[in-house]
């Protein structure tokens, strides 16, 4: 038995791929205004600038400024370890926190999920966040940063002072990726699919064999979730106010109406009605275009009463990939987190990838 499972970690080794042992992870970029915490910049005429830490004075050159930090550092709502560096260019100020790639791997699933879920569902995103950060840091290699650490990747505030059992969890699950025909995939996650999970194409087109492991699933193990249902009403003032050349261009929106649904009963098209004519629009540009969170997912009916519409629907999130609330409940049944994974993503396999 132990020699055929030696045998099995053997086959899983893809020589040709390894972690990084670093990644680069844009942590704060706007004006240096914005910046508190532990750390503030002064700016010159010429662009440089001098960054003041705990009463010591560092100067950049260049615009650009490292610091390691010997202890962690507050930055707005993160605390960082590891070196950070600041760029300056014209007034945009860039903080890229450089940290050991398993560290920042911690510290997204400290972001994404809680430390009081389940021990496998806490595992099953620690292997989908490693799995999307490597995909992000091998298409950014060149870039001055890999990663975003807000929701336009993966939300992250630091390697400091996580939980303990979320730093366990997470190097249970070390140098494990998820992959499809020996090639790392995009490891989506989303809060809550509502009842069934969506695929990529619906939402943000593409080509559906780009995705062969993102199929549609039918999961009822979110349905205890606080946010599978859900109901929320949108003024038309807003809706005219968020869209205004388009609104102008109608005369003034006056609802909306579905125009496409895609087969998991998402919308994929709406048709934006006007007092001058009508438009159709992609569904998750509405969405996006009103804040995701104001309009939790696609998966929703709208009416109109009065000045307002109402949208009553299901799920949090763009329903691709890994259902967390999904996730919470398989492991509170039992469910190991390679049995989850594989739940969520059709024909993978978990792959151990050595780091260099
Ligand atoms: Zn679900």
């Amino acid at each position: 038995m132990q020699i055929r499972s030696l045998i099995f970690s053997a086959l899983l080794l893809i020589p040709e791929l390894s972690l990084p042992q670093n990644i680069k992870v844009l942590v704060y970029e706007g004006r240096a205004t914005g910046i508190t915490g532990d750390i503030s910049i002064t700016q010159d005429n010429t662009g440089e600038f001098t960054l003041k830490k705990n009463g010591k004075i560092y100067n950049s050159r260049d615009g650009i400024c490292y610091h390691t930090a010997e202890f962690p550092v507050k930055i707005n709502s993160g605390i960082y370890t590891g070196t950070l560096l600041f760029s300056a260019q014209a007034n945009v100020f860039r903080i890229i926190n450089i940290l050991d790639f398993e560290d920042y791997v911690s510290g997204v699933t400290a972001c994404e999920i809680s430390h009081t879920w389940p021990e496998e569902a806490i595992k099953a995103q620690a292997l989908v966040a490693r799995t999307y950060s490597w995909l992000k840091y091998q298409q950014n290699l060149k870039n001055q940063y890999h990663i975003k650490a807000d929701d336009t990747d993966q939300v992250f505030r630091g390697s400091a002072n996580l939980p303990g059992n979320i730093i366990n969890f997470t190097r249970a699950t070390a140098g494990k990726i998820i992959c499809c025909r020996g090639k790392p995939v995009e490891a989506f996650f989303h809060s809550c699919c509502g009842g069934v999970t969506e695929e990529p194409e619906n939402v943000w087109g593409g080509k559906k064999e780009q995705y062969p492991y993102l199929k549609k699933k039918t999961c009822s193990y979110c349905a205890n979730s606080p946010v599978f249902a859900w109901k929320t009403a949108i003024a038309l003032t807003e809706l005219n106010a968020k869209f205004s050349s388009l609104s102008a261009e109608l005369g003034g929106i006056t609802g909306i109406r579905p125009l496409e649904r895609s087969s998991s009963g998402r919308y994929a098209k709406i048709l934006v009605l006007g007092k001058k004519g009508s438009r159709e629009m992609q569904a998750n540009f509405f969405r996006m275009s009103l804040g995701a969170k104001n309009l939790p997912s696609l998966f929703f009916s709208a009416s109109s009463r009065g000045k307002t519409i109402v949208f009553s629907g299901k799920g949090y999130g763009h329903g691709i990939g890994l259902c967390q609330w999904g996730a919470h409940e398989l492991a509170k049944r039992g469910w190991n987190y390679t049995g989850i994974i594989r739940f969520y993503f059709s024909g993978i396999t978990i792959e151990s990838v050595p780091k260099p």
